[in-house]
Order: structure tokens, then C-alpha cells, then sequence
């Protein structure tokens, strides 16, 4: 079974999809981590980020792996902590607007889709890159809401900044960001993440073969 979580930064997509996974003993897929591992080579190459081609060719010489304990690895380089700076936050969509990256790294996202069971989190899961997954969940919630929840995981930026660069990265994301035809929708802004996983869980099992 493939479980797509689409939505925008600060919906809870990652908690719960994580959350989700455990729970059901699926591997869990961040495609927007391997956005941001490719946004942290380019830039620890000084590579122009308005340069499609060589993005993508980097994208293709350099896959990268995210392993089973949530590590982020490219260029045979640990990035777990350094692609969750807001140096990388205010770029990444940068990179990840350009047609020759999103070939690459979707092909890629399916290819590790295929192996099996998984939840898979990102902006355009279950619109393009798995189309047929089992489930579909859009998670948003109101943007003061996704602004406070990552102040908490950034601290050091401060609320202005961080409201700022969350309506940025929405507009620079938000072609993007169409839920799929098919999928449910939940708005977290009042939900717990408990609350969240379950009624995903409760879609997978109704799904899942008897
Ligand atoms: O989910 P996260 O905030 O880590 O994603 C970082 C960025 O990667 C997004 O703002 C978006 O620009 C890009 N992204 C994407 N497609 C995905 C996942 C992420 O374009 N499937």
C-alpha cells in the first residue's frame, strides 16, 4: 500500500506521516528532504540555482539515500541537521521549480515507491508522482497555525521572519500544491497529531486487503 501526505509546510505532514508509518510498520518517504539535500549541494558547490540543467545533472549523478534510522545522506555526506536551516528553507523551491530536478527525483521517489509499502510525504504525491497510491490525505491548516508550529522547530529566526518566509515559500510552492481530485482532506489547525494518524490509519485499514 502507498500512502500519499501532500500539503504545505507547517500542516503536520511530517509528524504525522512518520507517526503513521511506525504505526503501521510502512517505511516512511520525505520527498522534501531530498529537495533540500539537493538545494544544500548545490549550494555547498556554489552552483547558480536559476540553473535548471546542471541542477538536474547534479540531481542524477548524486542520488540521494534516506535511511531507515530517518538519516539524510548525498554526496556520501550526512545532511540530516543541515538541510533543516532556513537558509535551505528560503531556496529550496528554487531548485525544486526546475522541470529537469523534478524529472529526476521523481523518477526516483517511485522507483523507491515500488519496493513496498510506504508513506510518502511531499507537495505532489499523490498528483503525480504516485497517481494511483492506495490513499490520499491533503493536510493543511490556517497559516498562523503552520507559523507557530515552526517557530517552534526554528526558534532563532523569530516570528516575523519566519511568517515571511512561510508565505514565500507557499507562493513560490503553490503550483505545486493542488490536492489530487481523490484525496481526503483534513485541516490540523484544532487537531492533535493522535487525532490525525488515527483517521489516516482507519483509511488504510478500510483499504487494506482482508
Ligand atoms: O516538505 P518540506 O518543507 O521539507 O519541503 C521542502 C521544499 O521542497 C518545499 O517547499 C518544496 O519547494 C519542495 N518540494 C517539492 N515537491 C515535493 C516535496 C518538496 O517541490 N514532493
Amino acid at each position: 500500500m502507498i500512502v500519499a501526505i501532500d500539503g504545505p509546510a507547517g500542516a503536520g505532514k511530517s509528524t504525522v506521516a512518520r507517526r503513521l508509518a511506525e504505526r503501521l510498520g510502512y517505511r516512511y518517504l520525505d520527498t522534501g528532504a531530498m529537495y533540500r539535500a539537493l538545494t544544500w549541494l548545490a549550494m555547498t558547490r556554489d552552483i547558480d540555482l536559476g540553473a535548471g540543467e546542471k541542477l538536474g545533472a547534479l540531481a542524477d549523478e548524486n542520488p540521494i539515500a534516506l535511511d531507515e534510522d530517518g538519516r539524510v545522506w548525498i554526496d556520501d555526506t550526512d545532511v540530516t541537521a543541515a538541510i533543516r536551516k532556513s537558509r535551505i528553507d528560503r531556496v529550496v523551491p528554487v531548485v525544486a521549480r526546475h522541470p529537469a530536478v523534478r524529472a529526476i527525483m521523481r523518477a526516483r521517489q517511485r522507483e523507491l515507491a515500488e519496493v513496498g509499502d510506504a508513506v510518502i510525504e511531499g507537495r505532489d504525491i499523490g498528483t503525480v508522482v504516485c497517481p494511483g497510491a492506495d490513499v490520499k490525505v491533503y493536510l493543511n491548516a490556517e497559516r498562523q497555525t503552520r507559523a507557530e508550529r515552526r517557530l517552534a522547530e526554528r526558534p532563532e529566526i523569530g516570528a516575523d521572519a519566519l511568517a515571511t518566509d512561510l508565505r514565500l515559500r507557499d507562493q513560490s510552492d503553490a503550483e505545486r500544491m493542488m490536492p489530487a481530485d481523490d484525496a481526503i482532506q483534513i485541516d490540523t489547525t484544532e487537531l492533535d497529531v493522535e487525532d490525525v494518524v488515527s483517521r489516516i490509519e482507519q483509511l488504510v485499514r478500510e483499504r487494506q486487503p482482508a
